[in-house]
């Protein structure tokens, strides 16, 4: 009968199919995301520990860890005085020696473990005085005399993510019930062509060794296969994707073929970098396929200009272009910038949430917003192109609704995407697979790097006074000198972060930069106040911002030549480096403190890292290293995926999944 039961069970049953699941644990299994077989043939070890080899009591002592088999002399239970604590203590022989074994607050092991039965050990070996036992060992039963068929130990055992209530031990049970089954029920899922040319094991026999590995070879193989198709699958999406571009149509923009005159009256010469970067996107605007183009570059690499000049070649086809940003206070300042660039000749137009619009749609624009436009883009005269800047903090939402803007002719814009998050090449190509790449790698000329210094407590009194000196002095020269205090990094909630943002504030009073002229800006202030702060700190009447983390990306305040960041121990250097990045923008020597109130190996090491290199990449690199993509970048907005064998950071694997989802198939 059980025999019906347990054959019934397909890839696609849910978990409570199998013996012994019952609702509870169904139940609990649905917080790990595990529903069906599938869900839980998909839940992999996050790492194995090595129980193959069975010790002898007297190497088991030498050794001091690992597994041992022993047949139980006695075992009892006992309460420590005061009834705090039940303790069991065991002992157990292997024939040739005795050894103790202790369980702390753990008394159904007396109902579990018998004297004269047979169990594997293993556990760490404690040592006080004389009294040498096993702490806490896990444990597994041998009923026949052989450990082939364990579930726990005698194996390379599995260690699976838990949650409350459902152990690692508790899966590898679960598991267990349809080991004989895994090869049977499992369907391929990639093709046959892929797995010779990669030489790949199939999905069923992977499957079964991730779970049941015999040796390291069955892991490596395994996950080298479940891998290789997580990579696989995202390169297929983004062929998918590229090839529909390649179906839609946009305005060929081919007049005017060399770069805009506007370039050559610049009050400086464009770095290399831009000057290829426009030029590539200038190729792109001239065919009928959309440009599909992001354009990444360190803070202060100077992509505003390329945007412009791109927005111009629109304007000389007769299309209008939109820059959006994903702010109101962002995206007033590309609307300022963009206006001292041009002449007056040119016309240019806000659009905010609040602001109405009132354009000709008869005649090309520069209309420069924030994702308010989206809801009219009918009212608008015919896009010839779209530039998103700093798309990662848009939502999911209102990308879907940038990728269908189109005309009554159903042409689409060509889409610019702008970005300051520094990716690296072969990151990049799994992230941004589907667009086409240009790199701003190179500062403008006569940029001098921002020194920055970590800032022991101690000396706080004597960076204060110097800070102080700084700012009087340029005051008193007109040359002014400003400093943004960057508050600690304290939790998501936008309440609290403002809260510790006030109280930094309030801790000015009691400092010597009370007699400085100060602001505070953070995420519970009106839009319009946010916007009032900033305005006056930007034309220099305040000397000191005090701001939260999220301070406008993006933002330019010429003079703000000194910050310093409280408790940046809690700060990713990605995100470190964005901060860092609202400073020195001038050809001035620019200051960043860091404070810590943290001073382990680690964090030194970190953030002694973070001051010497300002490099963006190098950071980002860095940081990847030791976070990875999720942590860097962040899963939910960068649109990282989410894998769950594969590393985004594997090159050689990705590049071979790359190659097999744009040529085999
Ligand atoms: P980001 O890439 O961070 O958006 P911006 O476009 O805001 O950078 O440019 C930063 C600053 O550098 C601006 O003040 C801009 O005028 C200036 N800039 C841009 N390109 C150059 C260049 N080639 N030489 C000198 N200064 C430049
Ligand atoms: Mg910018």
């Amino acid at each position: 009968m059980m025999r019906k039961i347990s054959r019934q069970i397909t890839f696609n049953s849910k978990v409570d199919k199998i013996p012994t699941v019952g609702t509870a644990i169904s139940t609990k299994l649905t917080k790990l995301s595990i529903e069906t077989v599938r869900d839980l043939l998909f839940h992999f070890p996050v790492r194995y520990e090595d129980t193959r080899k069975i010790q002898k009591v007297r190497d088991y002592l030498v050794q001091g860890s690992g597994t041992i088999m022993l047949t139980i002399t006695q075992i009892k239970k006992y309460y420590t005085p005061r009834r705090k604590m039940v303790i069991v203590d065991a002992t157990g022989t292997d024939g040739q020696d005795f050894i103790n074994l202790r369980w702390y607050n753990q008394a159904y092991i007396t109902s579990t473990i018998k004297p004269g039965n047979k169990y594997l050990f293993d556990g760490k070996l404690s040592i006080k005085y004389r009294d040498y036992h096993i702490t806490n060992p896990q444990f597994e039963a041998v009923r026949t005399n052989s450990i082939e068929n364990l579930v726990h130990l005698g194996r390379i055992m599995p260690i699976y993510p838990e949650t409350k209530g459902i152990s690692s031990k508790r899966i590898r049970s679960i598991l267990v019930k349809l080991k004989t089954l895994i090869r049977e029920i499992t369907p391929e899922t990639l093709s046959k062509k892929i797995l010779s040319k990669e030489n790949l094991i199939s999905l069923p026999d992977a499957l079964y060794k991730i779970h049941f590995p015999e040796d390291q070879q069955d892991i490596d193989i395994a996950r080298e296969r479940l891998g290789f198709e997580e990579l696989y699958n995202i390169q297929k999406n983004i062929r998918i994707l590229k090839q529909s571009q390649t179906e839609l149509h946009s305005q060929p923009m081919s007049n005017f073929e060399t770069l805009p005159g506007f370039v050559k009256n610049l009050p400086y010469n464009l770095t290399k970098a831009q000057k290829k970067a426009t030029t590539e996107i200038l190729a792109d605007m001239k065919q009928s396929i959309p440009m599909h183009r992001i354009l990444t570059g360190d803070v202060g690499s100077g992509k505003t200009v390329v945007a412009i000049a791109a927005m111009i070649r629109a304007f000389e086809n007769g299309y209008s272009s939109i820059i959006m940003a994903p702010t109101t206070i962002l995206a007033r300042q590309h609307y300022s910038t963009i206006r001292e660039y041009l002449s007056d000749k040119y016309p240019i137009t806000l659009v905010t949430g609040g602001s109405s619009i009132n354009i000709d749609p008869s005649s090309s624009q520069f209309i420069v917003g924030t994702h308010a436009l989206l809801h009219r883009t009918n009212q608008l005269p015919k896009i010839g192109l779209l530039i998103i800047d700093e798309q990662h903090r848009f939502g999911v939402k209102q990308r879907a609704r940038i990728a269908s803007v189109k005309d009554l002719d159903d042409n689409v814009p060509h889409y610019l995407i702008m970005s300051a998050t520094p990716i690296p090449r072969t990151l990049a190509l799994s992230l941004y697979g589907n667009l086409e790449i240009s790199y701003l790698d190179e500062m403008p000329e006569g940029r001098i790097p921002v020194k920055t210094i970590l800032a022991t407590e101690d000396k706080r009194d004597q960076i204060y006074s110097w800070i102080l000196q700084k700012i009087q002095d340029g005051n008193a020269q007109g040359d002014l000198q400003q400093l943004i205090i960057i508050c600690p990094l304290i939790s998501d909630s936008e309440v609290l972060q403002s809260k510790a943002a006030e109280s930094v504030y309030a801790d000015i009073d009691n400092s010597i930069f009370s007699v400085l002229r100060r602001g505070l800006i953070h995420g519970r202030m009106k839009e319009q106040e946010k916007q009032a702060v900033l305005n006056q700190f930007a034309q220099g009447g305040l000397d000191i911002l005090v701001a939260t983390p999220v301070i406008e990306v993006g933002i330019d305040i010429p003079n703000a030549t000194m910050m310093m960041i409280e408790n940046s121990e809690r700060f990713g250097l990605a995100q470190l480096h964005q901060l860092r990045g609202r400073i020195g923008r001038r050809q001035k020597q620019a200051y960043c403190f860091l404070f810590a109130s943290s001073e382990t190996a680690d964090v030194t090491e970190r953030l002694g890292f973070f001051s010497k290199n300002s490099d963006g990449l190098k950071v980002a690199e860095y940081d990847l290293e030791r976070r990875g993509p999720g942590e860097v970048y962040g899963t939910a907005q960068s649109g990282i995926p989410d894998l769950k064998i594969a590393s985004l950071m594997d090159t050689a694997l990705m590049k071979r999944a790359r190659d097999a989802a744009f040529t085999l198939q």
